[in-house]
């Protein structure tokens, strides 16, 4: 790969001559190889065209991960389509929305979403996996007319989580994805056998997935991760490679017999979209074989950080340093650079920079920031400050930060307190809204299984004890579970809607 550009569809065409039989993508019931998978993307393409769609067209695919999934995904790039993975958790309205806003002239579902969307007035056609897709797909041998794609085309375009408030479309262009895709020649994908027990519509996932298949690697996708399962798989396939968001790794790491897995063709293991506390991430260093790198960025690419915690353990308590060809900033409310070693909002430019949010003119402005040159980053509305070293310490979303009595609160702090109390599993603090301080802190927990009987008044004294004093909650709930999106992202604002119309 050691060239300036190559579009994906076409390295896997290579891996196809060179690879023939090995195995590109497997899933819970089957796998196909290098030279199927480009067959079955040159029967995809052949289709698309077949019906007239032209290239630069969002093919939208509203399904879980399966090889189907894959081969749609990476067959529409051969067709010079946009690839339009969107998640199946959204709501059936919302998922019209987004079909709508992204122009997808035909979507592929599964059966569950075919069900999902039977009401829903979408203007696309439908093709569902495992009924009519037999007779979309262009016959056997077909060859589709080839198709020139520019750097500058478009890959894909992802929906943003929506965790802070409505999903807006990101463009990925082919050179970003090659950016992803290059700058891991280290990481030894080549010879890869990767676990990706994530949705295929996050960029989370995707950072590690297309890699793998660029570099000719193999990729084993779980329809939905359950951690047994996913051990098991990994021992079975000698996993060498895998993504797994915080949450999961948590999970993993909670099981009791974790110790009994055979996992030491681990080679490396990566993590990103939410915080990942000091505390696992030093219990996965001890207990699973493997380098453990953590990144830290957006689907909107401002720039992103990583951290080799097993080079580094000193450091867990960060997410690293900006990769390199990234550059990162902080700010203050007033769009000026914080003296080093401040506070700030995280603004960045680098090579997976987003161009702007689909058809939202105003909201790309808002996301934007200018240097005294005039070069162009990046918001990334998250709070935090670079150690002397150069590590960025994380603090929270500027969304989430509790401004209470004139003091910026950090619930971050707050959390690791909370979680240092024996009977507090998962936790978060949110702020609500106050006549006396304007907000104050609310934590909510789950309890951890045996400590039913502790009372959130004393966990809550018992934590309040080791917080300053304009730092201090409010009110703790017990909650049964903490609400997630299907990637594993505290939902913070489900916290707060929950305690709507208390004011405190
Ligand atoms: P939306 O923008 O729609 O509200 P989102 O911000 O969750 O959703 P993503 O682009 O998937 O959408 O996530 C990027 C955000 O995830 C970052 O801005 C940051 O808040 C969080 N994040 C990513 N990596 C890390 C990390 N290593 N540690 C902590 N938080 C992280
Ligand atoms: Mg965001």
């Amino acid at each position: 790969l050691a060239r300036d550009f190559a579009t994906l569809p076409d390295l896997i065409a290579t891996h196809a001559r060179d690879l023939g039989a090995k195995t590109a993508v497997a899933d819970e019931d089957g796998s196909i190889s290098y030279a199927d998978l480009d067959a079955a993307m040159d029967r995809i393409a052949a289709a698309l065209q077949r019906d007239g769609i032209a290239p630069g067209a969002a093919i939208a695919i509203v399904a879980a991960p399966s090889i189907d999934y894959a081969i749609v995904f990476l067959g529409a790039l051969r067709a010079g389509g946009v690839a339009a993975p969107i998640a199946p958790s959204a709501t059936p309205a919302s998922i019209a929305a987004i079909i709508a806003d992204c122009g997808a002239p035909i979507v592929f579902v599964d059966a569950a979403n075919a069900a999902a969307l039977a009401g829903q007035d979408i203007a696309a056609r439908i093709v569902e996996f495992d009924r009519t897709f037999a007779d979309w797909i262009a016959p056997e041998g077909a060859t589709p007319a080839a198709v020139a794609i520019d750097p500058a085309d478009g890959f894909n375009i992802i929906y943003s989580s929506g965790t802070t408030g409505t999903p807006k479309g990101i463009i990925q262009s082919h050179a970003m994805r090659w950016s992803h895709i290059s700058r891991n020649a280290a990481a030894g994908f080549g010879e890869a056998v990767t676990m990706i027990a994530t949705p295929l519509y996050s960029n989370t996932t995707l950072v590690s997935f297309l890699p793998t298949l660029g570099w000719g690697g193999t990729v084993v996708l779980m329809k939905k991760f359950d951690a047994h399962r996913y051990l098991a798989l990994a021992e079975r396939h000698r996993a060498t490679h895998t993504m797994l968001v915080p949450v999961q790794y948590q999970r993993i790491m909670a099981l009791a017999d974790f110790d009994t897995f055979a996992l030491s063709s681990f080679r490396l293991k990566t993590s990103t979209s939410a915080p990942f506390s000091a505390a696992l991430k030093a219990d996965v260093l001890k207990r699973w074989p493997g380098v453990l790198i953590e990144y830290y960025g957006m689907t909107e690419g401002g720039a992103s950080t990583g951290l080799n915690a097993t080079e580094h353990p000193d450091k867990l308590h960060t997410v690293g340093v900006p990769l390199p060809g990234h550059e990162m900033r902080l700010i203050d409310d007033d769009g000026n650079e914080v003296t080093p070693g401040e506070m700030g909002e995280v603004v960045g430019r680098g090579p997976t920079m987003m161009t702007g949010y689909h058809g939202r003119a105003e909201a790309t402005r808002d996301a934007e920031w200018h240097d005294a040159d005039g070069n162009r980053y990046i918001r990334h509305g998250d709070v935090g400050r670079f150690d002397d070293d150069g590590f960025l310490i994380l603090m929270d979303r500027k969304k989430d930060l509790i401004i209470s009595g004139g003091f910026n609160i950090y619930p971050t702090d707050l959390e690791s307190v909370l979680a240092g109390h024996e009977a507090v599993g998962d936790c978060a603090v949110v702020g609500v809204p106050s006549e006396a301080w304007g907000e104050t802190p609310a934590g909510f927990y789950v309890v951890r299984p045996g400590f039913e009987h502790e009372d959130a008044g004393a966990i809550m004294a018992w934590a309040n004890a080791r917080l300053g004093k304009t730092q201090r909650l409010a009110q703790l709930h017990r909650i049964d579970e903490m609400p997630r999106s299907a990637i594993g992202k505290i939902l913070k604002r489900e916290l707060r809607d929950s305690l709507a119309g208390m004011v405190a």
